[in-house]
């Protein structure tokens, strides 16, 4: 895992350390953390809850959740423009976003070994059963309401099919892609509201998390750091 993690992820922090940045990025604006709520568009999987270090930091009980499996922000415009009217008068929200990744202590890529578990399991099994699905050539309905966000992130690494499977680590290439996807729909999305983001200032954290197993600490890859004045 420790030589893993720097050989795929070189600009990899652990999650202390991100939050070292994020103080430091707010006191550089001199925006008030306490004034400020934060979002996240991250994987619905048990271990995305991997940032208590920032509860504490900002204002209100915990992140607005705009992700859905993979992290696709799901929850979309609505999503975004209910978050954007929950902060503070004069304040910032910060929206993480960005796909997950294991590592387990073998250095297994896209595994994890989680708490009371014997074996490893797949993480992220979004992205898994995907890449299982561009390999066998299988498609899934967009209609189905019973599935539709997995066939929305099967929808999107599609278009990337020959990449990933041909890739040296096809669920690292995946994770890249989904990352591209999550990062552009974020964006997509704020275009749609950008009259609800008067007076906001906006911090924007894109990257990759890096699971590992439970007993260890997690990482994290910062791919894109924004920041709007409205
Ligand atoms: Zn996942």
């Amino acid at each position: 895992m420790y030589t893993t993690i720097p050989q795929y992820f070189p600009n990899a922090v652990t999650i202390r350390e991100l939050e070292d940045r994020i103080v430091r990025d707010f006191m550089d604006r001199h925006l008030e953390l306490k004034s400020s709520i934060w979002a996240t568009s991250l994987c619905s999987d048990e271990v995305s809850n991997m940032f208590p270090e920032f509860y504490h930091l900002f204002a209100g009980p915990g992140p607005f959740q705009l992700g859905g499996i993979s992290g696709l922000p799901f929850t979309g415009v609505t999503g975004l423009k209910a978050f954007l009217s929950h902060v503070p008068t004069h304040g910032a929200a910060m929206i993480l976003y960005g796909p997950h990744i294991g590592v387990s202590d073998d250095g297994r890529i896209g595994h994890v070994n989680r708490a009371n578990q014997f074996a490893s399991s797949t993480c992220c099994g979004s992205l898994h059963a995907a890449l299982t699905a561009l390999k066998e050539g299988k498609e899934l309905p967009i209609s189905n309401p019973l599935d539709y966000q997995q066939a929305r992130v099967l929808n999107h690494l599609s278009q990337y099919r020959d990449e990933i499977l041909s890739a040296e680590n096809p669920l690292k290439k995946a994770t890249d892609y989904a990352y591209e996807a999550i990062h552009k729909k974020v964006h997509d999305i704020l275009e749609q509201v950008q009259d609800e983001l008067e007076d906001i200032r906006l911090y924007l954290l894109g990257g990759i998390v890096i699971n590992t197993d439970w007993n260890r600490y997690d990482y994290f890859e910062v791919h894109h750091q924004e920041f709007y004045e409205y």
